[in-house]
Parts: structure tokens; sequence; C-alpha cells
């Protein structure tokens, strides 16, 4: 087995790109295909202040870790969802990072928000479904932060699985609205509201947890205990069962929906109004943003509970 570059001995297998590369060759490939999706999606450029959404998995580590080697001002942004026992690994990981990055890096306290609760603790007490909490906190809170520190642009470290998943659960539902969001890059539409990107967006899930560990990068193994009844993971799997019989299907759809969008959809003119919340001042559809009712909802039921 050859590396298609250099001819030297590969030692990973890439039969979606149709091609083996050795270490060397691999890792410039992978930190290639972020920069692509850097400049052709117009996410950013050398002069922007990037706040790089971290969670401690391959995703964003590696992430965080090629825009500084690639020469962006990317800071990283690690969000307190639970308790400190329960964080302490992943947060270790990102102060790791930052140590290796030689970047600042912001820890936001979601617990402050949940009057002492865990997101996970707070679910519980107003029968909410943990990951949809557990996201709407996290978009709330990466928002504010890349607003409030004065960023340009918040990066998470969504890959091409993560994408062309999202895409087909939508698809499969026809979920208009949300099939005009999947776009790697989301301009801000109101002066609170930050432009958000997901530059790993044409990089494979498994490419990705081979630089990070042919690179030796610390990060998080096990994925969230609350995500196991999610949907995304059968979209995956149905994804990684067709590219067994065509290897380049995932990147195909998805690069195709990239290019035939606009042609697809007609760009809804009637999206609604963004006004600001009557309590926090961020954009919503409503007087109150759902971040701020689930607040006032826990405070009543914790109030109830103590009663
Ligand atoms: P997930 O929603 O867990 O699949 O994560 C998607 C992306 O959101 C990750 O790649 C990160 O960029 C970001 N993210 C997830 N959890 C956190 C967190 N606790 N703090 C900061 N960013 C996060
Ligand atoms: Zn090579
Ligand atoms: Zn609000």
């Amino acid at each position: 087995m050859k590396c298609k570059i250099c001819g030297g001995p590969a030692i990973v297998q890439l039969p979606h790109y149709n091609m083996n590369l050795c270490k060397d060759h691999f890792i410039h490939f992978i930190q290639k295909r972020v920069k692509q999706a850097i400049d052709r999606y117009k996410m950013f450029s050398y002069n922007d202040k990037i706040l790089v959404a971290i969670s401690g998995g391959k995703d964003s580590v590696s992430l965080w870790y090629i825009l500084t080697k690639l020469g962006y001002k990317a800071d990283g942004l690690f969000i307190k969802l639970g308790y400190d026992h329960q964080v302490k690994p992943a947060l270790d990981i990102a102060q790791k990072l930052a140590d290796l990055t030689g970047r600042k890096l912001i820890i936001e306290d979601a617990t402050r928000y949940f009057y002492g609760k865990s997101v996970f603790e707070a679910a519980k007490i107003l029968h909410r479904h943990t990951c949809s909490l557990c996201g709407k906190v996290k978009r709330y809170l990466m928002n504010k932060a890349t607003i409030e520190y004065g960023y340009d642009v918040l990066a998470t470290g969504h890959n091409l699985d993560d994408e062309a998943s999202l895409l087909l659960g939508n698809i499969l539902h026809w979920q208009t609205g949300y099939i005009l969001r999947s776009f790697p890059v989301l301009e801000s539409t109101h002066p609170k509201l930050a432009k958000k990107v997901k530059p790993h967006c044409l990089n494979y899930e498994k490419d990705i947890k081979t630089y990070v560990d042919l690179l030796n990068l610390p990060y998080l193994q096990q994925t969230c205990p609350f995500s196991l009844g999610a949907k995304l993971p059968i979209y995956k799997s149905l994804w990684d069962n067709l590219e067994k019989y065509q290897p380049n299907a995932k990147i195909t759809f998805y690069k195709g929906f990239l290019r035939e969008k606009n042609k697809i959809f007609k760009i809804q003119e009637n999206q609604p109004k963004l006004q600001e919340c009557n309590i926090c001042g961020y954009p919503t559809i409503n007087q109150t943003c759902s971040f701020c009712s689930a607040r006032i909802s826990l405070k009543t039921k914790i109030e109830k509970l103590n009663s």
C-alpha cells in the first residue's frame, strides 16, 4: 500500500477518496480539508477573532488545534453543563488544548443560570428531554459568549457525518426550515446573533479520529450518556451501510446539497422577524426567549418543590 502523494508506505486507507496516504500527507490532507471549507464557504479570514466551542470530544479538540496551526486567531469556549465532578474530564482536556495552542480558554458556567442545578437535573425537574434542553442551553450560551466577548464568529466541531445525518433526518421529515439552515455557515441577521460556522464539515468522522490518534491529541472518548435515545446515530449507521456499497456516498450527497441548495429550495423570504427577549435582550421570535422561559419554569418548580 503506497501513499498517493509521495509513494512511501501508506498507513491510512481512504476508500471514500479512492486513495491511501502516509502519516504526514494524511495529517496535511485533513488540515487542508478544513482550510478548503473555510475558504469555499467564506467562513472567516485571518483578521477575524474566532471562538471555538470545545466539548473535549475529538471533533472540537482537533478543530481548535487545526485552526491555530493554520494561523487563525482562535480561542476556546467550554460550557460547563454539569456539576464540577461531572465535567472535570472534559474541562481538563479543554485546558490541555489551551496550553498546547497557547490560546485563551473561556469557561461559561450553565449551572449559574439554573439556580445551581446541572442542565441534566434541570431537565428532570422540567420533565424535558435532556438533549433538547442541553442543545438549547449550549446554543444560547455559545451565542451569548461570542457576542459578549467580542468575537466575530463561533466555530463548532460538527463533522461530515453529523451534517449528512442531520440533513438526511430533515429531508426524511421534509423539515424545509431546518434543511435551509443546514448550511455550514449561518450568517448573523441581528447584532446580538453571532455568525456560526462548521469548518470540519468536509471531514469524515473516522478520519478525524485517525487524525487525533496519530497526533496523540488528548480527547474524551465517551459520548454523552443522555444522547442514546437520539435519532442521529440511526442516520449515521444508515450512511455507513450505504458507504459499504458506495464509499463516497456521504460526501457526494452533502457537497451536492451545498452546491444545489439554492436551485432546489427557494430562499424563504418570510422568515419570522427577530425581536429582543423582554428579559435577556437576546434575539427571539417570541416576546420571551426559550432560554428565559425555561429558567422561569424551573424557578417556579424549584419553589414548589421546596414549599
Ligand atoms: P454535540 O452537540 O455534543 O454533538 O456537539 C457539537 C459541537 O458543539 C461540538 O463539536 C462542540 O463544538 C460544541 N459543544 C458541545 N458541547 C459543548 C460544551 N459543553 N462546551 C462547548 N462547546 C460544546
Ligand atoms: Zn506521503
Ligand atoms: Zn431571554
